[in-house]
Parts: C-alpha cells; sequence; structure tokens
C-alpha cells in the first residue's frame, strides 16, 4: 500500500528499476535471435549447396527416387533459409538497424529475379504465373523491396493447390506505383485478416509441407514498405484465393 511521499519515491524508484531491468532483457532477447540465426545460417548453406549439386547431378547422376530426395533436401532447406533470414531481418527492425538505401530499380527485374528463385517451387506445384508489367522505374531499397515481393509470393506459391495460378500486375499512376499479387488458393479466414500482418501471428490457414512458417513474413513486408512511405494492404476477394497489394512512391519522399 502506497501511504506517503516517501512511499512514492520508493515505488518510482522500484518502476524505474524494473523499466531498466525489461530494457536489458529486450537487448538479450534480440542478441539470442541474432546469434542463434546467424549459427544456423552458415550449416544450413552448405545442406543447401549440396542437395543443390546432387539434385543438379553435378555429383553423378541420379535416378528418379533419389534425384527426388535431393530436391525435397534443397526445397526444405532453401525454406529453413528463409526462416532464418525472417527471423534476422524482423531482429534488424526491432533494433532499429533497418535503413534503407535507395536506389533507381525496375520493377521488371526485381520480378523477373524472385520469379526465377522460385522456378522450383512453381515447377514442383505446376503453377501458372499471370505477369503484367509494364517498364516501371521507381526509387527504393532494391534488397528490401526484394523481400517484400518474395515474401508475398512466396506465400502464393505456399498455399496455392497444385495447378494452381498466381497472377501479379503492376502499374505506375500518379506518382505511385503498385504491384498485386493474387493466388487461387484458399484465401485469408476471415477471423484472420486484421491480425495476419501482426509479427509470429499464423492464421488458421496452414501450408502443407514441413517447415512451419513463423508467423513474420507479411509483418517484415509491411514493415519495409511503410519504410518507403507506402503501404501493404490484403484487399476484399470474395470467392477463393487471396489478394495483397503494394503501393509505394515512385520517388524518394524526403521529410
Ligand atoms: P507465415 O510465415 O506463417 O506464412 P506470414 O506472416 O507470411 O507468416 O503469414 C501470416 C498468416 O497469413 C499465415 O499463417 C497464413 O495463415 C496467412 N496467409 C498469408 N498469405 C496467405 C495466402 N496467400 N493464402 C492464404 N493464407 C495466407
Amino acid at each position: 500500500m502506497v501511504r506517503g511521499p516517501q512511499d512514492l519515491e520508493l515505488l518510482g524508484e522500484r518502476l524505474d528499476w524494473m523499466r531498466l531491468r525489461l530494457l536489458a532483457l529486450e537487448e538479450q532477447k534480440t542478441l539470442f535471435l541474432q546469434n542463434i540465426s546467424h549459427e544456423l545460417k552458415t550449416p544450413l548453406t552448405s545442406i543447401r549447396e549440396g542437395a543443390d549439386l546432387l539434385a543438379e547431378g553435378v555429383l553423378g547422376e541420379l535416378n528418379d527416387r533419389q534425384r527426388n530426395v535431393a530436391k525435397i533436401l534443397l526445397s526444405n532447406s532453401i525454406e529453413l533459409q528463409k526462416r532464418i533470414e525472417d527471423l534476422l531481418n524482423y531482429s534488424a527492425i526491432q533494433t532499429g538497424k533497418s535503413s534503407l538505401t535507395w536506389q533507381k530499380l525496375g520493377l521488371g527485374r526485381i520480378l523477373d529475379t524472385v520469379l526465377h528463385d522460385h522456378s522450383l517451387a512453381l515447377m514442383n506445384k505446376s503453377i501458372e504465373i499471370d505477369l503484367s508489367c509494364p517498364d516501371i522505374s521507381f526509387e527504393g531499397d532494391e534488397q528490401k523491396i526484394r523481400i517484400v515481393v518474395d515474401n508475398l509470393l512466396s506465400n502464393a506459391i505456399k498455399y496455392s493447390p497444385k495447378g494452381g495460378r498466381i497472377s501479379i500486375s503492376a502499374r505506375s499512376e500518379g506518382g505511385k506505383v503498385s504491384i498485386e499479387v493474387s493466388d487461387s488458393g484458399p484465401g485469408i479466414d476471415p477471423g484472420d485478416a486484421s491480425r495476419i500482418f501482426d509479427p509470429f501471428y499464423q492464421g488458421r490457414v496452414r501450408p502443407e509441407g514441413h517447415v512451419k512458417g513463423t508467423g513474420l513474413g507479411l509483418s517484415i513486408a509491411r514493415e519495409y514498405v511503410r519504410e518507403h512511405g507506402g503501404n501493404l494492404e490484403l484487399l476484399d476477394h470474395p470467392g477463393s484465393g487471396s489478394q495483397f497489394r503494394i503501393t509505394l512512391p515512385s520517388s524518394r519522399i524526403v521529410a
């Protein structure tokens, strides 16, 4: 019970001690996250490269079953690597270490690179891509824009059925660039719509396969888009499938 000025002073001191303790714990948590992610990254890169060599037949011809196993190893190690990068990117955002390197970018080239990175997964699921992207250039941080598009495309692939269709369309209008990614998967459960951008939130719709998501992909993507002065939103998509829209200013906004 707080009775007089002395008690108030004591309470103030206790609260301050608690504030400092919480800050220290937060710092330890972030450091732990960073260290563990780095420790996991190196061995995982070797596994991925080894699986790649096997799957490509560089170390000798494999029979169909062996090639299949090598491909499963490869796609799961790529998936795991992405999870680790999610954790590292999230912790950089948390510690305010995330900053933008502005440069002039061509959207077509970014989309081609991201699609190329996913060619194996697209082929495995026989997914068709509808790409409608006129020659758009804008200013932004290449690596971060790539991560944003990559996260949306990874989800679209992950939640698409075999033989599904993903459409990516972009346009430039009124000083803004917008990119929409839609898929023919189950769509976002209405009960999840307001929370899917929250860090670590995993919705009711879960992908098939072995590697569980981190629930960080969309929150990182939205944060990166916002750092550019843009927005990432889920569009209402009656019927099946999900549709996301990225909107970015075409040129750097100097505050
Ligand atoms: P995760 O790494 O778990 O996929 P995200 O932040 O990328 O995390 O997504 C959060 C949740 O949003 C997912 O758990 C999933 O339920 C839902 N979600 C995201 N994209 C899609 C999509 N294209 N189709 C259906 N559900 C999706």
